[in-house]
């Protein structure tokens, strides 16, 4: 029979691994077969080291504990007791619980785990029913709510508002349609990426010391908005959604229309306070007269071809994609309301204002034409309000987030 090596001797030292030696004994003496008590003892007494801590230990352990391998073993583990290995408690296990996280855009993509590629909803409900069990509340209907209201919303609307177990909650998790749940995310995604470049139009302006003049509008609105307390006003009668896509008469050399055109209103705009600032007469006369340089052109043909003209002319003078000031009046869009009637800046509407205004970006007016209307808005006020007609937009398409959010009537909800 080969003989195995024996056991590394034993010190007792700070660090020394005492259940091992231990361990390594026994299994020398199962491999080499020794059963007989007093050849363990004998044994073991023999991997002790000379001189150490453990060797003293060991002479002053008194006979009786020495008779028999099974006294010995006590005795050393009342010496070196067994080290618990330090594992998570359930309340780290229900910490970890509830600062597991899916976030928002990788809800609908797929992710790779070990090697496996799955849907990272899947991959988040496997970790979940992983801890759900470490934590020890599989069979409890706790923390529960805390996770769903964390859960990025998407998924978390594809969940019933109060699962009654763990299993439950897991298994709706699981189970989710996929092409739902896409499908939301594409829409959550679109809507944040829109809100992005308004909040990011709004901060460019914020951070420039002399664009002052252009956000304090905007911040009115705000403001004013938030006093009155008031949706901003919207009938069916003046904001239609339709599928329909009339005709498009303008040329293609013009480059796309914008999506929408405008229609007459009978309803004025309540609750919008304008604010003027402090300019001297001198500068409203100036600004007065400047507003005038540039006709605004009508929603025709001929205004578009005119309207391209008056961009082509002042993206010569004052150079392309510069920015508007009060000193380069920038061309209105052919069928946006009025300069200065109290209209929106970002669409050229009237019916609402800049922060309530439900175009999308892309379909907005040219960001300088936004500035100079709030340029001359802050500087003159809404001089325009009383005469000019009023116009809110009519969609010529139909923007598929806007439509399914207010089909299902849930925008507002959670
Ligand atoms: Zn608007």
């Amino acid at each position: 029979m080969a003989s195995s090596p024996l056991p590394a001797l034993f010190h007792g030292k700070e660090g020394e691994n005492a259940q091992n030696f231990l361990r390594s004994t026994e299994a020398y003496f199962l491999i080499n077969r020794i059963t007989d008590e007093a050849v363990k003892v004998a044994l073991f007494s023999a991997l002790i080291s000379a001189g150490s801590q453990a060797d003293y230990w060991w002479t002053n352990l008194d006979v009786a504990h020495k008779s028999t391998w099974t006294l010995v073993k006590t005795a050393f583990e009342n010496k070196w007791p067994t080290i618990a290995a330090v594992g998570k408690t359930k309340l780290e296990y229900q910490k970890e619980l509830l600062v597991l996280r899916l976030k928002d855009e990788d809800i609908g993509e797929r992710t790779t785990s070990a090697e496996v590629t799955m849907w990272s909803h899947i991959h988040f409900h496997n970790q979940l029913q992983m801890l759900v069990q470490d934590a020890g509340v599989v069979n409890a209907p706790v923390l529960i709510h805390q996770v769903r209201d964390a859960l990025p919303r998407t998924l978390r609307d594809l969940t019933t508002p109060a699962p009654p177990d763990w299993n439950t909650f897991l298994n709706e998790i699981k189970d989710v349609n996929v092409d739902i749940l896409q499908d939301k995310a594409k829409w959550a995604k679109e809507r944040k990426e829109a809100e992005r470049a308004q909040n990011a139009h709004i901060a460019r302006l914020e951070g420039r010391q002399h664009d002052s003049v252009e956000i304090l509008p905007l911040q009115m609105q705000q403001a004013s908005l938030g006093t009155n307390n008031s949706p901003p006003p919207r009938t069916s009668s003046t904001t239609t959604l339709q599928t329909q896509v009339p005709g498009n008469f303008v040329h293609q050399t013009l480059g796309p229309r914008r999506p929408i055109r405008y229609t007459s209103a009978s309803q004025a705009p309540t609750g919008q306070r304008m604010m003027r600032g402090p300019p001297t007469q001198e500068e409203k006369d100036a600004l007065r007269a400047r507003i005038n340089d540039l006709p605004h052109h009508t929603d025709t043909e001929a205004g578009h071809v005119a309207y391209q003209e008056q961009l082509r002319q002042w993206a010569t003078r004052w150079g392309e994609g510069a920015r508007c000031t009060e000193n380069t009046p920038f061309p209105l869009m052919p069928g946006a309301v009025q300069i200065c009637s109290g209209e929106c800046f970002r669409c050229g509407a009237h019916g609402h204002i800049g922060p309530a205004c439900e175009l999308p970006p892309e379909a907005q007016l040219l960001k300088s034409e936004t500035i100079w209307r709030g340029i001359c808005m802050r500087t003159l006020g809404t001089f325009n309000r009383a005469t000019a007609p009023q116009v809110n937009y009519m969609l010529e398409e139909v923007y598929t987030p806007d439509a399914a959010e207010q089909g299902k009537g849930n925008g507002s909800s959670a």
